[in-house]
């Protein structure tokens, strides 16, 4: 079997004489195992790899699919397939890693292959901390540029709204650097647009001074799930924007690898995110431990490093699809149609039935625009479920609440591919369409939630 250096694909060879990093083609020893991801519902099934090692390498790699009319997809770390690559060259960036923090200045420069566990981890040595997500193990890139919902949101916005700066190769395999001042449209769509206009190499964006906070999650038997839904929405209309909290209806499989108390049963888990003190975090969660008998309460101060475990997302990679929707609002009538729908008794094929609470800091324009819409949204709605061949009813069905757009990061599985043009409001759309005309005007980068060139005038 060949490896790496040795490739008898003329393509593959004169590619791999220019990288510092690996080429792959079907057949090589590592091929299979380049492609392996968290989600596994997408197989890519490209023509060759590019495993990078530096910016350089992505230039070339670029360059390389662009002269010989290769699309291009981007991978690290497989939390979030879409379309699944089919031939052409798959970048995978895995390799490039590495986190600079700068105290002083609050901010952090981050290489495009590193995971949300390894800024956390530099940041926390200075008393500050990322605008990071649920799960550390979820990539830095793809989870910036498809806006970043995370776990301090109502505080601190979109982790989109804090980058000021980007590095990207496009597709016309130029390397270049955007802010707020350098190409002001690229980098207004570059946030939010995600993988459609290059493949980004590094991020700089500002870190929040939180070492601390008040967090954990809060369990409660399937049959008060109504309880515990109506409680805590009630509950999300009176609080700081400090809180940031969302509630899941788990039906999570009688497997090892999941908790006891939550194999094989309807759960309802509350999970919290407060930047405050302890007591009054006590005193703003004592209604939610009233809602319902507790199964489990783990929230109580940790540090930051410790954020993983609010969701306690799982580490395993997995097939799944994930489905998305944001509300502008969820009333007594909505809680009851997504009770009827998920709750008990429900015939739910969903394992995980998400609402995030929004508003504060995510309903808030940035302090520089970015393609990042959702400012109306109050709830994020996300589902996750197995390919069992059944269709999801969740999301769709919650439309009367919904402000019509979904969020792309919780959008996983080749079929949502086509859903791109939902993520947007019409004319963040046609700008983004217009910018992606500029820098990428055959579509070379088409395997994502793709944002197809607008037509030449
Ligand atoms: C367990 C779990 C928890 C999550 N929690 C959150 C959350 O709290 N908040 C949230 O907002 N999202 C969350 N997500 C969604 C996640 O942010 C997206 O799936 C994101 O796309 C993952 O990026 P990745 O690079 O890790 O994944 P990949 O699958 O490797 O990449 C996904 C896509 O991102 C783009 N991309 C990645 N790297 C680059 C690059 N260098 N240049 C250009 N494009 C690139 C490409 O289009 C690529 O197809 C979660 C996902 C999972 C599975």
């Amino acid at each position: 079997m060949t490896t790496g250096n040795h490739l008898a694909d003329p393509a593959a060879t004169a590619l791999s004489a220019c990288l510092s990093g690996q080429v792959l083609r079907p057949g090589n020893d590592d091929f299979a195992l380049e492609l392996d991801g968290f989600n596994l519902i997408t197989e890519h099934d490209p023509q060759l790899i590019a495993v990078v090692d530096d910016a350089a390498d992505v230039r070339h790699a670029v360059a390389f699919a662009a002269d010989h009319g290769f699309p291009v997809a981007v991978q690290a770390t497989g939390h979030g397939p879409s379309t699944a690559a089919s031939g052409g060259l798959l970048v995978s960036t895995r390799r490039l890693r590495g986190v600079m923090v700068h105290p002083a200045a609050r901010t952090a420069r981050v290489e495009a292959g590193t995971r949300w566990y390894e800024v956390i981890h530099a940041a926390a040595e200075f008393g500050l901390a990322p605008l990071s997500g649920s799960s550390p193990l979820v990539g830095v890139a793809g989870y910036t540029l498809g806006g970043g919902l995370g776990l301090m949101a109502r505080r601190y916005g979109y982790a989109a709204d804090l980058v000021t700066a980007l590095e990207v190769v496009t597709a016309d395999g130029q390397f270049r650097r955007v802010t707020a001042d350098r190409d002001a449209e690229l980098f207004w769509a570059l946030r939010g647009g995600k993988g459609n206009f290059g493949v980004v190499t590094a991020l700089e964006f500002d870190l929040v001074p939180v070492g601390r906070l008040f967090g954990g999650g809060l369990f409660f038997p399937g049959e008060s799930a109504g309880e515990v839904l109506h409680a805590w929405r009630a509950w999300t209309e009176g609080v700081p924007d400090e809180m940031t909290s969302s509630l899941a209806l788990l039906r999570l499989p009688d497997v090892e690898t999941v908790p006891g108390f939550l194999r094989g049963r309807l759960t309802a888990h509350l999970r919290i995110a407060y930047l405050g003190p302890a007591e009054s975090g006590d005193r703003l969660i004592a209604p939610l431990r009233e809602a319902a008998p507790l199964i489990v309460d783990t929230v109580g101060e940790m540090p930051y490093t410790r954020c993983g475990e609010i969701h306690n997302d799982p580490c395993e990679p997995i097939p799944y699809n994930e489905r998305s929707m944001m509300l502008r609002e969820l009333d007594d009538a909505g809680a009851d149609m997504l009770l009827k729908l998920a709750g008990p008794g429900a015939d739910c094929i969903d394992m995980v039935v998400e609402l995030r609470h929004l508003g504060g800091a995510t309903g808030r324009p940035p302090a520089v625009p970015s393609a990042v819409d959702h400012r109306d949204a109050a709830f994020a709605l996300s589902t996750v479920s197995l390919p069992d061949g059944r269709p999801p009813l969740v999301v769709d069905a919650m439309a009367p609440w919904g402000t019509g757009l979904r969020f792309l990061n919780f959008l996983a599985s080749p079929d949502t591919a086509g859903l791109a043009r939902s993520g947007y409001a019409p004319d963040t759309w046609a700008r983004l369409r217009a910018v992606k005309a500029r820098v990428d005007p055959d579509n070379l980068f088409r395997f994502n939630h793709n944002i197809p060139p607008a037509p030449a005038t």
